[in-house]
């Protein structure tokens, strides 16, 4: 069974949740395969917009 939310206290789940968010803040970064540059995994990189081989997002200003 999941937990009981009345049998949590709302500091033991603002702990937890806290700790959660520093995990969810611990992104793998990846070097682009295209421009080499440092990227989150599975993210289109923010350098050149490429992603899996293919530009997504137009890099030109
Ligand atoms: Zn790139």
């Amino acid at each position: 069974m999941a937990n009981l939310t009345w049998r949590t206290s709302k500091s033991k789940t603002r702990s937890r949740k806290a700790a959660n968010m520093k995990l969810s803040q611990n992104i793998n970064l990846t070097e682009c395969p295209n421009c080499h540059a440092k990227k989150e995994q599975h993210r289109v990189c923010k350098a050149c917009g490429h992603y899996n081989g293919k530009e997504v997002v137009s890099s030109e200003e």
